[in-house]
């Protein structure tokens, strides 16, 4: 069998990741992968997720017993309304179902096992697989967790790289081509890796379309609150597709992390919500049933750690504040990161627009760097991201800023 055994490529972002770590150049940046750096390029814990920890670690719950199958039961409520509002109507119809999952990725995982087995088209083929429809382009895992799970994946036009803004046209004329029942798989807030979001008018689109055509939407959403500081406004668009009543879809799957927006990257927390169109207590209990085995079979119970930890911070209203002050404290570095990019740049006369810069969101910009000129920033200044040209802007602080903009000005004008 060792023949069928092939070497793989290593993936490209963490690969990046190690290449930076090899780097002996002092000035080296690494603009890779999309984790949260301070004004000193430090990895941060947040202040309230260190509140949080220390009234773990001196409370009786500071235990490392197993959580049940679906999770701790405070965390997934909480984590609910964080998403979907205080005020959801689905939450108080009871619509909701709500399991823990190993961070997004893991809440991905879930929804792709889940339609794969419960969303297949009816058709005599017996092969028939359940069609996801992703962005083009996209993050780069989402396709492989989706084939991974035995589903189609297909690519929805997204991204105009030469007017750097969205092809809303191509996107809907998509929609309303596909088969019926496909999935969508749509990016909740800072998609990755433009980092250009639809306006509220385009998503309403959007969702009309999906409706209309008797699709069901999977937001993903791993940015809510890093975008503008606001869980609202970042939550926005799956809240108007799941509340204004305006839409009628077999179902909302909603997948969250907590990994960017409580800096707990490594501590593998986020959750799963299936939105039912209507309240139905059988059908609730089936779902929550079909998930835990799902959850059972593949990891037995979510990690603990992470959970209590948001738990607190989103129960206790001094660290909830606190959160929502960190929240800001994030967001509005890193968008002062892309003006202060942008301003740079400008003052160097660098060949090119570059204002999309600050147009986009979250922690990505698509710079339109090509993969050469990425190379070139890698090999002589030591710069590093992603061979498609999306930098994490999270990595830039005032240390290292112009020295980005002076690199990236020598690279365009050669
Ligand atoms: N979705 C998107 C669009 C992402 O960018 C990421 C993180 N890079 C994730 C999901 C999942 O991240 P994690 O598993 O660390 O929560």
């Amino acid at each position: 069998y060792s023949e069928n055994i092939k070497q793989l490529p290593p993936d490209p972002l963490f690969g990046i990741k190690t290449r930076c770590a090899k780097d002996t150049r002092p000035e080296k940046v690494d603009l890779g992968i999309g984790a949260y750096r301070d004004d000193q390029g430090k990895p941060w814990i947040l202040p309230s997720v260190r509140k949080a920890e220390k009234l773990l670690h001196e409370s009786d719950d500071y235990n490392h017993e197993y959580l049940p199958i679906p999770g701790l039961k405070q965390f997934t409520q909480l984590a609910a309304k964080v998403i979907l509002g205080d005020d959801s109507k689905a939450i108080s119809e009871d619509r909701v179902v709500s399991v823990q999952s190993l961070s997004g990725t893991g809440s991905l995982h879930l929804a792709g096992e889940f339609v794969a087995k419960f969303f297949v088209p009816k058709s005599s083929d017996e092969s028939s697989k359940a069609t996801i429809y992703v962005s083009d382009p996209t993050w780069a895992n989402h396709i492989q967790i989706f084939e991974h799970c035995g589903l189609e994946v297909q690519k929805y036009p997204y991204w105009n790289a030469a007017t750097k803004s969205l092809r809303i046209k191509e996107y809907v004329e998509t929609i309303q081509k596909a088969p019926k029942g496909s999935i969508f798989l749509l990016h909740a807030t800072a998609h990755n890796p433009t980092g250009m979001d639809p306006t509220e008018e385009q998503w309403k689109v959007i969702l009309k379309a999906i409706s209309d055509n008797g699709h069901l939407p999977l937001f993903d959403c791993a940015y809510q609150g890093f975008t503008t500081g606001s869980l609202a406004k970042d939550a926005w668009a799956l809240r108007y597709a799941i509340d204004s009543g305006l839409y009628s879809f077999p179902g909302v799957l909603v997948c969250q992390s907590f990994a960017k927006n409580c800096g707990m990257y490594g501590e593998r927390i986020g959750a799963f919500h299936v939105i039912l169109p209507e309240h139905n207590q059988a059908l609730n209990s089936a779902v929550f049933s079909q998930l835990s085995k799902l959850i059972r079979s593949e990891i037995s119970n979510p990690p603990g750690y992470g959970a209590k930890i948001v738990s607190l911070v989103l129960s206790h209203p001094e660290l909830r504040k606190q959160w929502q002050q960190d929240l800001i404290t994030m967001s509005s570095r890193i968008m002062g990161m892309r003006k202060d990019l942008v301003a740079e740049l400008q003052r160097l006369n660098t060949p090119g627009v570059w204002t999309h810069i600050t147009q986009q969101k979250g922690m990505f910009s698509f710079t339109g760097l090509s993969p050469s000129q990425v190379q070139e920033l890698a090999e002589k200044y030591a710069i590093y991201m992603s061979g498609n040209g999306r930098a994490s802007i999270a990595g830039l602080n005032p240390g290292n800023v112009k020295y980005v903009a002076k690199a990236i000005d020598a690279v365009v004008r050669e």
